[in-house]
């Protein structure tokens, strides 16, 4: 059997799909030069943008007359619509992908790969290393809480090993992965079902989850050894550097947010001494004062820092359940710069977003021009589904307004040679 993976969306699912491509190879299959001369074709799809949807849909009919020239050829959907599907408790968006690709032979949660099996890398210089999966944030406007489920992480010492073997491969750079990288590590010490919404974790967290007072902060071994996925507290701390792990408490207007292990884990994988160190995606509401002193620190670390702000306009960025203000924002950007020199950004950035006036765009362009993104990945609003925007907020901003606004922001990000002219 000959496969091919086609895939749709982020970094994320680009990792996954490596991690796909050995478990096809661990069952024997080879891989196929092209689509059409392949006889097991596994499409790893995105949901992110209704765009993005209707390509998959696109070509999962495609293959659909491809099998009648080839019998063998089976076509298996997983990603991020499967993910969807079976978290709909409706069924709805089951049968509406089942009827929209009926030639799909499978839909395959990817949770059925897992880490078992060591990836297969594009690349013998740069690697991807997921860190967590998912996102408890539920930003109004986003589906990934409902594709990947809640935020899960990995064990913290698996990816110290797997970075570690990757250097010894000779690796240069690395890519930690995740929806929300700098919240890692929040449900291994809270548990999976923690809800990381802004909460005064000093009053109530300490004392009811662990029986110490909020000025003993507890390290990771006494929040039920779950760190290093191995067996709870007990063990002779001197054997154990996991034991020293203090998590990072996150303070975020005033409060504590979550505990995080993000910057101790950066640290410790750039120490040991790639030349880049990458991390993606992290959010404006959990980049910890720890978190820029590790940065800083550590020289091999990116100067180009990937920071959503969705929106410049405090009225849009609450609509969005974005947890700062534009002020936040750029009050975190300043902080940075004066502590990192010579630090860039990059950013994402939603044009249209339910009910957006000409005033509050005008605030997001304001932003923009007062941080100087380097780049910045544009998105015209579209409704996804099970989202709370597209359950409560009406998607008012006619299409032509999307497009132009859109517009004014790629001349003034990612083509500033174009506002010369
Ligand atoms: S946009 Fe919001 S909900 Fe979506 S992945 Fe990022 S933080 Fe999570």
């Amino acid at each position: 059997m000959k496969y091919f993976i086609k895939t749709f969306g982020c970094q994320q699912n680009h990792s996954d799909s490596e991690r796909i491509e050995s478990t096809l190879k661990s069952r024997g299959m080879t891989k196929a030069r092209s689509i059409k001369t392949a006889d097991y074709v596994v499409i790893n799809t995105c949901m992110i943008r209704e765009s993005a949807e209707n390509r998959v849909y696109g070509l999962v009919n495609n293959l659909g007359k491809l099998k009648t020239k080839n019998l063998k050829l089976k076509v298996i959907v997983t990603g991020c619509m499967v993910g969807l599907a079976f978290r709909d408790k409706t069924g709805k968006f089951l049968k509406k992908i089942r009827e929209a690709m009926p030639s799909a032979d499978e839909f395959l949660p990817i949770e059925e790969i897992g880490f078992d099996n060591a990836p297969v890398r594009q690349t013998k210089e740069n690697a991807w290393v997921p860190i967590s999966n998912g996102c408890n944030n539920f930003c109004t406007f986003c589906v990934v809480p409902f594709t990947r489920g809640r935020e899960i992480s990995r064990p913290y010492q698996d990816i110290i090993k797997e970075c570690s073997d990757l250097k010894k491969k000779g690796y240069k750079n690395i890519t930690l992965l995740g929806q929300n990288v700098n919240s890692y590590g929040a449900d291994l010490i809270l548990g999976e079902k923690n809800v990381q919404v802004m909460r005064d974790l000093s009053k109530t967290y300490f004392k009811k989850q662990t029986g110490v007072e909020s000025g003993g902060i507890p390290t990771a071994r006494r929040l039920g050894g779950l760190v290093a996925g191995r067996a709870p507290a007990g063990g002779n701390s001197k054997q154990d550097p996991l034991a020293k792990i203090k998590p990072v408490y996150v303070k975020h207007l005033g409060r504590y947010r979550i505990p995080t292990l993000f910057p101790h884990l950066l640290e410790e994988v750039a120490k040991l001494g790639f030349e880049k160190v990458d991390f993606i995606s992290s959010n404006p509401w959990d980049f910890s004062d720890e978190l820029i002193d590790v940065i800083a620190k550590n020289k091999n670390i990116t100067r180009l820092i990937h920071l959503p702000v969705q929106a410049g306009d405090d009225r849009v960025l609450k609509r969005m359940n974005r947890w700062y203000t534009a002020n936040d924002y750029t009050n975190l950007v300043l902080k940075l710069r004066s502590k990192i020199p010579g630090i860039k950004f990059s950013t994402d950035i939603i044009v249209g977003f339910c009910g957006e006036t000409d005033e509050e765009f005008a605030n997001t362009v304001k932003l923009c021009k007062a941080v100087g993104f380097e780049k910045a990945y544009l998105a015209m609003y579209s409704k996804r589904p099970m989202t709370a925007a597209t359950r409560n907020l009406k998607d008012d901003v006619p299409h032509t307004t999307k497009e132009k606004r859109w517009l004014i922001l790629e001349k003034l990000i990612n083509h500033p040679y174009l506002r010369k002219k």
